[in-house]
Parts: structure tokens; C-alpha cells; sequence
């Protein structure tokens, strides 16, 4: 895996493709830096070698069209203030008032290119568009993986412009990693805890990483179409009973590949799906009418504890409850900490794709796993065990 330090940027021109895709408030300012925050080391590390730093990034969804209120000038001061250096903006992504910029540039500094999403040619990965930003550097790298998984001009198809001055920034190197030691050279036992809504989203994940893993624990919405496939009674609670066959199959799939599925035994059924609904603790397979399973009940977590704590590689995908309602979110933060827990202990956790992620953030437990994803759909299409395109194209010579 070739990566940004195996380069030295001296006297060069890094074209860095970050993910600034990041919320702004009524008055444009950013009020979430995190993903700026994410990309300082990459372009710290090509100015401190002595290059300068070509930033290109999308904004929002303009589909094609230049939209003032999604322009990347917007991000500028906070960029400055995060990178601690003064980055100049060039209200083009190409053409000539780019080309101008690019060539004043001087080592050191920082230009932060507009909107690549102002060109529809960006996100339909033409090759020509792609072509004409590849004339800014002298060397790709490719730090953005919220989009790797699109092959989109700027995280793509440009790559192949450069020949084998291309690499991977800092951050997409981590996330990389992550996944290799969950689905690869993680050490044994490894646990992937499944939750969210619904069956469907994940099976194509759950297919891919039983090979990869000894224990699997089910948890939130997609328990009941698993449990109502086994007989059991789910009362009101979220279920796809089309999918009761595929459930039936992926524990019997499971059963071969010697993976342990654990499934919530006891969940704190509702009268509502409301924070003020009444609650009682049932008996999964037993939920009466009228009630539905919104969050995984005390011997169930005392179940989970166990399996997570004698994890030595943890995946969390998806919470186990409605954790966005205070009721029914203490499954989903007893999960994180007993992953916090494992990870103190010596486990690898990573936090990715779905719902997790913001419940980690929530609840505060980002410190406490060994890396949570920047990387939603990239994340989630990783999992799945598709190459994405973005990391695909650093690969190739
Ligand atoms: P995902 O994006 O697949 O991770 O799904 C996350 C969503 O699943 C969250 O909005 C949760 O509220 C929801 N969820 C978790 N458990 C349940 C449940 N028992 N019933 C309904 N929705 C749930």
C-alpha cells in the first residue's frame, strides 16, 4: 500500500483530494470541523517536506451547477485556522483563473480549489475533466474516503494521470487498516455486533464477514425478522417477514462456518414507539400484541458483555436500540462501553458504517475504541467486500 510517506514533496505540487463535505449554518460558517480536522496531518506532512497543497473537495449536492451558498470559500478561515496556515481559494475548480493560482502557488502554501460538484463532469467521472486537474500536481493523493467508494473524476479517474506518483493520504490509510485488521490480521476471537433497523441493509454484509468471523451478535430492529422466522412472537415490533428465509439461512450459514450468532434472549418492549411509551421487559420470542421491542433487555446485554469482553477484534456496526430516544438507549451505550472496555483491555475496535457512529459521538466513547469511520457508504460498501474504486485506482500502476 503505497502511502504519502513513502514520498518526499520537496519543490512539489501535492493534488490532495479531501472530503470538506461539511455542514454549515445560516450565517456559511462550519459547525463541524471534524473532517477538516481529519485531513491536517496529510497536508501538514507535504508542507513540512517543503511542497505546497492543491485541495480539491466537494460541497453538498449541487448537481452540476456553480450555487454560491455550497461554494468551498465558505470552509477557507476555518481551514486556515485548523492547518495554522493562510489558504488561498481560486473560485474554479479549472480553466484558466485555476491555472493562474496553481502557478503563483509557492512551496509551502495551501490552495483550496471551489466546488468540484459545480461540474457535472465530476461526479460522471469524465475523463477529460479529470484530466485537466490532474494537470495541477505532480503528485495525487487521495485522503477523502467518505467518497472512495464513487468513481467520480476527482477520486478516480484522475489517479490514472499519474502514473506511480499516487498515493494515500494519511487518513484513508488508516481507514484501510482498520478494515484489513477486522476482516484479515485481526487476532482471534473476532465479533462483528450487527445492529440498525432492518435486515435487508445488511445482508450483503453479514454474507461477506462470516468467513471472517467467530461470533456474531444481532441486535436492534433486525432481531425480530430473524426471531419471527424461528416462530417466535414479536408482538408490534419492526420485522420483514419476506426476509425470514434468508434470516433462516444466514443461521444455518452461520452454524457451518462454526460463527457463533448470539441474539437478544430478553428487549424492553414499548406500548408506543414514543419516548413517553410505557416499557416492560419481555421475553424476545414472546412480545405480546400491541408492544414492540425497541431496545435489548438486562440478560441479553449480560450476554453480549461476555462475548465482547472476551473479544480480542471488535466490529460495531449499527446500534441496538432506538438509541435516538433516551428510553430505549441504554443497550446501545452499554454496548459501547463494554467495547471500551475490551478495547482498554487490548482488543482492536472499529466503529463504522451506519448509526454507530453517531451513538459513539453521542454517548462519548470516540476516544475509548481503537477508530471510528469517516466513511458512511464507503465503510459500509467495504464490509460488503467490494474494492472501491477510489482505493482501487491508487492500486493500480
Ligand atoms: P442503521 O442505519 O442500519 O445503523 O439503523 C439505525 C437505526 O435503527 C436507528 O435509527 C435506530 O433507531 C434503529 N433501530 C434500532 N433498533 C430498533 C428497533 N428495535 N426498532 C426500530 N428501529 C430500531
Amino acid at each position: 500500500m503505497k502511502t504519502i510517506d513513502d514520498f518526499n514533496f520537496e519543490g512539489k505540487k501535492a493534488l490532495i483530494r479531501v472530503d470538506f463535505n461539511v455542514p454549515l449554518n445560516e450565517a456559511f460558517e462550519v459547525t463541524d470541523t471534524n473532517r477538516i480536522e481529519a485531513a491536517k496531518p496529510t497536508i501538514i506532512k507535504v508542507l513540512e517536506d517543503g511542497g505546497s497543497a492543491i485541495l480539491m473537495s466537494h460541497l453538498g449536492r449541487p448537481k452540476g451547477q456553480p450555487s454560491p451558498e455550497l461554494s468551498l470559500s465558505h470552509i477557507c478561515d476555518a481551514v486556515s485556522d485548523i492547518i495554522g496556515v493562510e489558504v488561498k481559494f481560486v473560485s474554479d475548480c479549472i480553466g484558466k483563473e485555476a491555472e493562474e493560482a496553481v502557478s503563483q502557488l509557492e512551496d509551502g502554501e495551501i490552495l483550496l480549489l471551489e466546488n468540484l460538484r459545480f461540474y457535472e463532469e465530476e461526479e460522471a467521472g469524465d475523463a477529460d475533466f479529470a484530466k485537466q486537474l490532474a494537470q495541477w500536481g505532480d503528485i495525487y493523493v487521495n485522503d477523502a474516503f467518505g467518497t472512495a467508494h464513487r468513481a467520480h473524476a476527482s477520486t478516480t479517474v484522475v489517479a490514472s494521470s499519474f502514473g506511480d506518483q499516487k498515493c494515500f493520504g494519511y487518513l484513508l490509510a488508516k481507514e484501510i487498516k482498520a478494515i484489513e485488521t477486522v476482516m484479515e490480521t485481526g487476532k482471534k476471537p473476532v465479533t462483528a455486533i450487527l445492529g440498525g433497523a432492518k435486515v435487508s441493509s445488511k445482508i450483503t454484509i453479514i454474507e461477506n464477514i462470516l468467513d471472517k468471523i467467530d461470533h456474531l451478535i444481532i441486535g436492534g430492529g433486525m432481531t425480530y425478522t430473524f426471531v419471527k422466522a424461528r416462530g417466535g412472537k414479536v408482538g408490534d415490533s419492526i420485522c420483514e417477514p419476506d426476509k425470514a428465509d434468508l434470516a433462516l439461512s444466514i443461521l444455518e450459514k452461520a452454524k457451518a462456518k462454526n460463527v457463533e450468532v448470539h441474539l437478544p434472549v430478553d428487549v424492553i418492549a414499548a406500548d408506543a414507539f414514543s419516548n413517553d411509551a410505557q416499557t416492560k421487559v419481555m421475553p424476545v420470542d414472546q412480545i405480546e400484541a400491541g408492544w414492540q421491542g425497541l431496545d435489548a433487555g438486562p440478560e441479553t446485554l449480560e450476554i453480549f458483555k461476555k462475548v465482547i469482553l472476551d473479544s480480542k477484534t471488535i466490529l460495531w456496526n449499527g446500534p441496538v436500540g432506538v438509541f435516538e430516544m433516551e428510553q430505549f438507549s441504554k443497550g446501545t451505550i452499554a454496548v459501547g462501553n463494554y467495547i471500551a472496555e475490551a478495547t482498554d483491555k487490548g482488543a482492536f475496535s472499529l466503529v463504522g458504517g451506519g448509526d454507530s457512529v453517531a451513538a459513539v459521538k453521542q454517548f462519548g466513547f470516540e476516544s475509548q475504541v481503537s477508530y471510528v469511520s469517516t466513511g458512511g457508504g464507503a465503510m459500509l460498501e467495504s464490509l460488503e467486500g467490494k474494492v472501491l474504486p477510489g482505493i482501487a485506482a491508487i492500486l493500480e500502476d
